[in-house]
């Protein structure tokens, strides 16, 4: 069986055709303009493919209600030309197939927890830290949603005192986004994040805050592991920063076999950056076994 799925970004978008064993046999990337722009040439490459459902992993904040009246739109964006935009209608219209619909970052902590690194666990987060913040949870095997989607970038931080920059968040300003997305630190050092690489204290304060938000995590949702992605990520030297930062923060308070090993637990995606489509493809799967009434996870 076939099922489409759809990586939506800011950026791009990213469709894939696949199949249950999470095999890729096709891929497309379109610039994201806007939906009149945009849309029909994602539903012509899904068309006639022979799918059986559509997933998609959304940038957001997206209403995931299924008793809303908006249920499956992309809703207060600050990309204008997708606000309170019924994405998940379009390609009902258009495909007639089941949609399944999830944040970006849900979709990549799918990805992870059907394919990769998180195989087996049933709690677990997945961040990207990249133009913006995103974490994607799961929760006792399910994706977290609660009364819209978690925004776990956008935690209030507490400044560290040798740090007078102000914050990038529009919203926040020293939020986690505000202060460690890529954007945060370009403004903050003056250079884009991938010419810093050999300059430590960018990176020790990278780590200081990753680490601070992800302690944050630990003991908020107690996953069983922790899986950091995104552009900024690819300083792969600031995992081992970011590490220590939470041993110490952590402070010996909690004692699991999980953070003896934190070299296995606070990792790196483990499916060659396709955490996310694959992510959607199972999301796809899903609702089109929810329609048949058989749910599997999420
Ligand atoms: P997006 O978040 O837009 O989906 P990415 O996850 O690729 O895309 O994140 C883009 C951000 O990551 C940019 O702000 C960029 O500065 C930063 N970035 C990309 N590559 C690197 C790198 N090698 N080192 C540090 N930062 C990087
Ligand atoms: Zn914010």
């Amino acid at each position: 069986m076939l099922f489409g799925a759809l990586e939506a970004g800011g950026t791009k978008m990213v469709c894939a055709i696949g199949n249950e064993q999470g095999e890729i046999l096709e891929r497309i990337s379109i610039p994201t303009q806007t939906p009149d722009g945009t849309m029909p040439k994602l539903a012509e490459f899904f068309l006639d493919k022979g799918i059986a459902a559509l997933g998609i992993g959304c940038f957001g904040p997206i209403d995931l209600n299924r008793s809303s009246k908006t249920y499956g739109y992309i809703t207060t964006t600050p990309k204008l030309p997708w606000k309170n935009y019924d994405i998940c209608g379009y390609f009902r219209e258009q495909l007639n197939v089941p949609v399944g619909f999830d944040t970006d970052v849900n979709g990549s902590m799918l990805g992870e927890a059907t394919w990769g690194c998180a195989r087996g666990l049933d709690s677990a987060i997945y961040i990207t830290v990249g133009t913006g913040i995103g974490v994607g949870i799961m929760a006792d095997g399910k994706l977290l949603h609660g009364m819209l989607h978690p925004e776990g970038g956008h935690i209030l931080m507490p400044v560290r005192s040798d740090d007078t920059y102000k914050g990038k968040c529009p919203y926040h300003g020293t939020c986690l986004e505000g202060l460690a997305s890529g954007p945060a630190i370009e403004a903050r050092w003056g250079a884009p994040a991938k010419e810093l690489a050999d300059r430590p204290q960018v990176w020790d304060l990278e780590a200081y805050y990753l680490a601070h938000a992800l302690t944050s995590y630990i003991m908020i949702l107690s996953p069983q592991k922790i899986i950091l992605g995104g552009g900024v990520m690819h300083q792969t030297h600031l995992m081992g920063r970011i590490r220590q930062y939470v041993k110490d923060m952590i402070g010996g308070y909690l004692v699991t076999k999980e953070l003896e090993d934190l070299d296995s637990y606070i990792v790196l995606p483990s499916l060659n950056d396709d955490q996310g489509i694959l992510g959607a493809l199972k999301l796809g799967m899903d609702e089109l076994d929810r329609e048949k009434g058989t749910p599997r996870i999420s």
